[in-house]
């Protein structure tokens, strides 16, 4: 790390401001702690990574959700390759503005008195727990946040990190018919991933995923899933958008951990949180931010055991499900060991539509 000349001691420092760091801050400074959130894009949100998708549960828990809604969700479709479609009905839902959705946590989390900078990265964290920024502050946290998505430098900090990841790559093209469902394709060539077409009004968020040494092959799979959908007249030729990243899929992983005397907790993808199969993370996300927020509260009017509570709370929230979504995934790519490939029934087993998946 490079000589500083101060360092600035503060209550928390969240790093990331998506759901999970904009909720954790949030909660936090509600207390009346001294926050201080890092997000290293100009503008909170943007530019858009995510499908826009968000289950209608959600809705019930926050109001922001209402707020930056485009357009309601009620089936899900799913096109196992080769196969008449199989619909999944009352499959509720929310499609969103992100961008507008992320502004507005932040917009809260301000509100709340968390000091957020955006546009300024955190560069490194030293093994006592001290950032610095990318404008060359320092800081030391009596608690750090790690909410700053799949490649976390706070979990690399503290020896947690996501190992397996898939990458994806997403455009935005017009719809020309309507659709009020979403809908997923399933194929062999998808290796370790799927695509999907979600509507939102009179567009649509069209793109796939793939286990990172297939990555060569997104752009030439998306060219042919938006070939084929231009050819049944259902998208547009003109793409408006591209977008991508990478998603966790490698399940839950240590959240709590310490730098020096530094308390450090992850949130959100950070944590591994991201369902493997749907690669749905924000309702994860929300909570995990939401959970930090309150485990902070605790912690800091003296109740040490509030942060191991963090822990147990994300493990009941998710590890099963987490642990069911790799188990099907680990088998899902193992039918490509020795030259082999998921056939109709593998790639079912491998969806949370079919009852295959939910068997024992
Ligand atoms: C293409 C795509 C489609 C998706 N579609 C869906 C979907 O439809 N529904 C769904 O539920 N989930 C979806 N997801 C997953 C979802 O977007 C994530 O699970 C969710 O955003 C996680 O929220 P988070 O707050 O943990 O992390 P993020 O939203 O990733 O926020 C982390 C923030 O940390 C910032 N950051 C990173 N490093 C630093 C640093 N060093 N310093 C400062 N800031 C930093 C980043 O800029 C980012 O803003 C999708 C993901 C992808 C990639």
């Amino acid at each position: 790390m490079a000589a500083v000349s101060s360092i600035e001691d503060v209550d928390v420092v969240v790093v990331g401001l998506g759901p999970a760091g904009a909720l954790a801050a949030a909660g936090a400074a509600e207390a009346g702690l001294n926050v201080v959130a890092f997000e290293r894009k100009k503008t909170p949100g943007q530019p858009v990574q995510c499908a826009e998708f968000v289950p209608a549960m959600l809705h019930h828990e926050t109001a922001h959700i209402k707020a930056v809604t485009q357009q309601l969700i009620s089936h899900m479709r799913s096109f196992v390759e080769g196969q008449p479609p199989d619909d999944t009905a009352d499959f509720r839902g929310h499609m969103i503005d992100r961008d507008r959705f992320d502004a507005q946590m932040v917009a809260q989390a301000r509100a709340m008195g968390a000091r957020c900078e955006i546009g300024i990265g955190v560069a490194a964290i030293s093994a006592d727990g001290i950032l610095q920024t990318t404008d060359g502050r320092c800081f030391r946290p009596r608690v750090l946040i790690g909410a700053d998505g799949p490649r976390s430098i706070v979990g690399r900090a503290m020896g947690s990190r996501n190992t397996e990841l898939v990458e994806t790559r997403q455009i935005t093209v017009a719809l020309l018919q309507p659709l009020n469902g979403t809908d997923i394709f399933l194929r062999a060539d998808i290796v370790g991933g799927y695509g999907w077409l979600f509507p939102k009004g009179s567009f649509a968020n069209l793109g796939l995923g793939v286990v990172p040494n297939e990555r060569d092959r997104l752009k030439p799979l998306l060219h042919q899933l938006h070939g084929e959908l231009q050819e049944q007249g259902r998208v547009s030729a003109e793409i408006i958008q591209h977008t991508g990243g990478a998603i966790p899929v490698g399940g839950m992983i240590k959240c709590l951990g310490k730098l020096g005397t530094v308390e450090v907790l992850l949130a959100g993808d950070a944590a591994g949180l991201t369902n493997p199969i749907p690669g749905a993370g924000i309702p994860a996300a929300i909570h995990s931010g939401m959970l930090a927020g309150a485990a902070l509260r605790g912690w800091f009017a003296g109740a040490p055991e509030a942060l191991a509570e963090y822990e147990v709370e994300l493990e009941d929230l998710y590890q099963t499900s987490l642990e069911r979504a790799c188990r099907r995934r680990a088998e899902m790519l193992s039918q490509y060991d020795h030259g082999g490939r998921p056939d109709a029934a593998a790639l079912r087993r491998s969806w949370i539509a079919y009852d295959a998946y939910w068997a024992a």
